[in-house]
């Protein structure tokens, strides 16, 4: 898939939109916790800047109720830019109203305005025209480097994109390296190709399972949606969580595999405790001695041994869902086994955002990781063969 490309877009000296995705975790004091996001957009940033541009920010943050609500405020992303660039960022006090068009309107080049959360706009997820029109009227050229919510029809992602020519928009740097590396691994993968896919439920993961089945060598199973795929091989799973009305669904896809020769590998050992709870009894078992009442909250470690081998010969992994609930120390040890393995592995390791990226972050293997989204929804979307809303009117 080939995107309106950045670099060959005149944009010298002109007065440029990026939409960026700021929406970063923070603490209760209003501190950003993990800015990764803020850091992907700088490549984007510095080339408009050194392009002369004068440059207009907006990204949402959270999910305000179409209204301005303090707490949700691009203050801190301001701060945070302008610790990054080392140049004055100014913030205006709302989205499309005086203080933004005033900032806008009068913003030179070189200069960069960040827009309010774009969310305290109702028509932001609305994807309404009238929103869209104003976002577009400040700007000569629209770039969009948001990939986390570029599965989103939103009026800056979506609708925006009607009132710039061909000429006058394009995909930020982000934007492409994230659709350029999701394309290379479901068109053209080196092979062998491994998926491990985890999670909380098969529902979530379907589409993609279903999408991924075809295009792979090997698929690794874990975390919550493993149970459905072994009680409907029969197994008794307690009270892990299942979906009883997937199991139908479920042997279809080992059935699938099985005609794809595509290998097809289930947790053989679990952690399985008592209940739902950090501090709750727990005790290693096989995926058949899971004790009545109990349910599997982490891959075992004859699991991690088989995975590991399974993933020895593999030259590209893509690797989306927890194995376990790592959220609570005691069930995160399959996956933080998992993740160490695939950061030593000499494969290409691509990580799906959200709390794959979590996990692989908190335990400080992000930098050995060939890539991570930087967005969850977005990423599974395309793991699903879907065209994302704020990516097909940037196509060539
Ligand atoms: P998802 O959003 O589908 O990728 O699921 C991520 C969530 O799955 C995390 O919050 C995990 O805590 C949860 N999870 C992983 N393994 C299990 C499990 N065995 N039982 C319940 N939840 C799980």
């Amino acid at each position: 898939m080939e995107l309106l490309n950045l670099k060959e877009c005149d944009i010298n000296g002109k007065k440029v939109f990026i939409r960026c995705d700021f929406n970063v975790p923070m603490d209760d004091y209003g501190n950003i916790t993990d800015d990764r996001r803020i850091r992907s957009a700088l490549a984007t940033i510095h080339y408009c800047l050194d392009q002369q541009c004068a440059i207009i920010l907006g990204s949402h943050f959270g999910r305000p109720k179409g209204e301005r609500d303090d707490k949700y405020t691009l203050a801190p992303v301001a701060r945070r830019l302008h610790q990054l660039l080392k140049i004055d960022v100014k913030l205006a006090e709302d989205v499309v109203g005086e203080s933004a068009q005033t900032l806008a309107r009068e913003l030179e080049n070189g200069e960069i305005l960040l827009l309010e959360n774009l969310r305290f706009e109702k028509g932001e997820t609305k994807n309404d025209p009238q929103l869209s029109a104003a976002l577009a009227s400040m700007a000569e050229v629209y770039i969009n480097d948001a990939f986390g919510v570029s599965h989103r029809a939103h009026a800056s992602v979506e609708g925006i994109t009607r009132y710039f020519d061909n000429a006058h928009k394009a995909a930020g740097f982000l934007l492409q390296k994230e659709i350029q590396f999701f394309g290379v691994l479901l068109e053209r993968p080196v092979r062998p190709f491994a998926a491990i896919i985890g999670g909380s439920k098969v529902s979530g993961k379907l589409e993609a399972l279903i999408n991924l089945l075809p295009k792979v060598d090997k698929i690794l199973i874990g975390g919550g949606m493993a149970f459905t795929f072994l009680k409907a091989l029969g197994h008794d799973v307690g009270n892990s969580l299942v979906e009883d009305e997937l199991l139908g669904e479920a042997i279809h896809i080992m059935n699938e595999a099985k005609q794809l020769g595509v290998k097809f590998y289930l947790p053989v050992d679990v952690v399985a405790a008592e209940k739902f709870a950090p501090d709750a009894m727990s005790r290693l078992c096989s995926v058949q001695e899971i004790p009545s009442g109990w349910m599997g909250l982490d891959i075992g470690p004859a699991t991690v041994r088989l995975y590991r081998q399974v993933l020895n010969d593999v030259q590209t992994i893509l690797w989306n869902g927890p194995m376990g609930v790592y959220e609570m120390d005691r069930f995160a040890r399959g996956s933080n086994k998992i993740a160490h393995f695939v950061a030593d592995s000499y494969a290409t390791t691509v990580v799906g955002g959200g709390d794959t990226a979590d996990l692989v972050q908190r335990i400080g293997l992000d930098e050995e990781m060939t890539f991570i989204s930087t967005g969850g929804g977005a990423s599974l979307e395309l793991l699903e063969g879907k065209i994302l809303p704020g990516v097909k009117p940037l196509m060539k």
